[in-house]
C-alpha cells in the first residue's frame, strides 16, 4: 500500500528519465531511423494481462528501453527525411512534463486562467511572426486535421445559419448540396472534414493546378459559377500554402478575391509551410491572408514542438462560436467577460499546449528560430542543385520550401521501369535503417521526397543522404 500513501520519488525517477532523454539525444544517430521490427513483434513481448500487483519503476523503465524503444521510429533522427518531420527539443519536452504535472484542463477560463491567457498570448506572438492579422482570434487544437474540420464547420454554420442549422440540422424539403473547393494536391483532411460534416466526398471539388502545381484561380472561379448554375451551394475554399506532396503554394490573394466576391469562406492550410513565413523572404506565401476567414499552422511540424500542437486563427470567431457553443447548466460560470475555449471547438477538455510553444520561443529566441528555418531552406536548395546537376536524377517539382521531390532517371527507361526502380531505391534505402524517405505520385510518376525540417539536421546529413542514394543506385 505504501505506493499509494507515499509521495512519488521524482528525484530518483525523474533523474533516471532525464538521464535517458539526455543520452537519447546525444546518441540518436546510433539508432536505426525506422524501427527494424515486423508487425506484432512489440506486442508479443508484452503480457496479455495487466499486472495485479505493482511493478517497480526500475522494471517499467527497463522494459521501456528493452521492448518499447526498439519499436520506435525516430522522428528526431537527423536522417528522418520522410513525410514532414516533427522534432522535439529541450524546452518543449520540459514544458510537456510541466503540462502533465499541472494537469490543468482549459475548457473554461476558470479551469486555469493562465492556460487560456497564455494560449491567447502565444497565438498572438506566433501570428505576429508569420503575418496573421492582429485582430484574428486564435485557438490551439491537436492537429491540422482538427483545425480544418473546425474551419469547414464554421463555414457550414455561416451558410446554413438562415435555416437554423444548429437546431434543425440540414433543411428538409430543399435540395441543398454544399460544395468545398481545394487544389488537387490539398491534404486529405479536407476530404475527412467533408465526410464527418455531412458534406460528402463527392462535393469536395479538386481544382486543377498550373505548372508549379498551384491552384488556378480561373479554374476555381469557373467551377464555382458552374456549380451555382446547377444549384449547388459553394460555401468553402481551402487554399494550401505548402501542399503535402509537393509543397506547392496556392495563390491566396487571387483566390481570396474570388471568395470575397462570391461570399465563400476561405481557409488557408499552412500546416507545414506556414511556419516559414517567420522569414521576410517567405512572407509572400501568405500574401492576401487578410482575405482569409481562417488559417492553420502546425508548430509540431516545422517549429520544433513535440506533437501535438496546431494553431487555428479566424477572422470570424463569432461564427465559430455559433457552430460550437452550447452551455449546459453545470458549465455556467460568473466570468462573463472571459473567453471560455470550450465555446470554440468540439472538444471540452483541453491540454495546456501553449506552454511548450512559449518555452520554445523564449528559450531559442526568434532570431535563432529564423536561422534554423532559413538553414533548412538553403540545405534543400543545396540538395536540389545536386539533383539538377546530376544527369542521373530528375527534379519533379519546384522547391519553394525545404522539401525536394525527385526521381532517378538515367534517360533510358520507360515510365513503368522508372516507377519500379524508384520504388526499389526508396525501399532499399529505408530498409537500411540509415535514412527514412517517403514518396508520392505525380500523375502516374513515382516520386521520392526528401524533407529538411528537423531541428537536428545539418549539411553533413544532407550529404550523407546524397551518398546513400547514389550508393543504392549503383548497387542495383
Ligand atoms: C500534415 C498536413 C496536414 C495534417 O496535419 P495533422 O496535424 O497531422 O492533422 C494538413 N495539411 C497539410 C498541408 C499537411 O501537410
Amino acid at each position: 500500500m505504501d505506493k499509494l500513501t507515499n509521495t512519488f520519488d521524482f528525484n530518483t525517477y525523474g533523474k533516471k528519465v532525464f538521464d535517458f532523454i539526455d543520452k537519447y539525444f546525444k546518441s540518436i544517430e546510433g539508432y536505426p531511423v525506422i524501427a527494424q521490427v515486423n508487425p506484432g513483434d512489440i506486442a508479443k513481448q508484452l503480457p496479455a494481462q495487466p499486472p495485479l500487483a505493482p511493478d517497480s519503476m526500475e522494471d517499467i523503465l527497463r522494459d521501456f528501453e528493452d521492448i518499447i524503444i526498439p519499436g520506435i521510429t525516430h522522428w528526431n533522427h537527423p536522417m528522418f527525411m520522410a513525410m514532414f518531420n516533427s522534432t522535439s527539443t529541450g524546452p518543449g519536452i520540459l514544458a510537456e512534463a510541466l503540462t502533465a504535472a499541472l494537469n490543468a484542463n482549459g475548457f473554461l477560463w476558470m479551469g486555469s486562467p493562465s492556460l487560456t491567457e497564455l494560449e491567447n498570448v502565444v497565438l498572438k506572438w506566433f501570428g505576429m511572426l508569420v503575418g496573421v492579422p492582429g485582430d484574428y482570434f486564435g485557438i490551439i487544437y491537436d492537429s491540422a486535421s482538427t483545425s480544418t474540420m473546425h474551419a469547414i464547420a464554421a463555414a457550414r454554420e455561416l451558410v446554413l445559419n438562415k435555416y437554423d442549422f444548429k437546431h434543425e440540422g440540414f433543411p428538409s424539403g430543399t435540395n441543398l448540396k454544399l460544395r468545398i473547393y481545394c487544389s488537387e494536391f490539398a491534404h486529405s483532411s479536407v476530404d475527412k472534414g467533408a465526410m464527418v460534416l455531412g458534406v460528402g466526398l463527392n462535393n469536395v471539388i479538386k481544382i486543377k493546378t498550373d505548372k508549379n502545381l498551384s491552384m488556378i484561380p480561373d479554374e476555381l472561379e469557373k467551377a464555382i459559377k458552374q456549380d451555382r448554375e446547377k444549384g449547388y451551394v459553394p460555401f468553402c475554399v481551402v487554399a494550401t500554402a505548402g501542399t503535402t506532396s509537393f509543397t506547392s503554394i496556392d495563390p491566396i490573394d487571387a483566390i481570396g478575391s474570388i471568395c470575397s466576391s462570391e461570399n465563400i469562406w476561405l481557409h488557408i492550410d499552412g500546416a507545414y509551410g506556414g511556419s516559414s513565413a517567420i522569414l521576410e523572404e517567405m512572407k509572400y506565401i501568405f500574401k492576401g491572408i487578410e482575405k482569409a476567414d481562417s488559417v492553420v499552422i502546425n508548430p509540431h511540424k516545422w517549429f520544433f514542438n513535440p506533437t501535438d500542437i496546431s494553431l487555428f486563427y479566424t477572422k470570424k470567431p463569432e461564427v465559430l462560436k455559433d457552430a460550437f457553443s452550447i452551455v449546459p447548466e453545470y458549465l455556467k460560470t460568473n466570468n462573463e467577460e472571459a473567453v471560455n475555449l470550450m465555446d470554440y471547438g468540439f472538444q471540452l477538455g483541453r491540454r495546456f499546449r501553449a506552454l511548450k510553444l512559449w518555452f520554445t520561443i523564449r528559450y531559442y529566441g526568434v532570431e535563432n528560430l529564423k536561422g534554423i528555418i532559413r538553414e533548412h531552406i538553403s540545405l534543400a536548395k543545396m540538395f536540389e542543385k545536386l539533383i539538377v546537376d546530376s544527369n542521373e536524377f530528375e527534379l519533379i517539382a519546384p522547391v519553394p520550401f525545404s522539401t525536394v521531390c525527385f526521381r532517378y532517371n538515367p534517360g533510358n527507361m520507360n515510365e513503368e521501369q522508372l516507377n519500379s526502380i524508384n520504388k526499389k531505391i526508396m525501399d532499399n534505402l529505408n530498409k537500411s535503417g540509415k535514412i527514412y524517405l517517403s514518396h508520392t505520385k505525380l500523375k502516374e510518376k513515382y516520386v521520392i521526397r526528401l524533407v529538411v525540417a528537423g531541428f537536428y539536421q545539418k549539411q553533413e546529413h544532407i550529404m550523407k543522404a546524397w551518398k546513400l542514394i547514389k550508393e543504392t543506385v549503383s548497387n542495383l
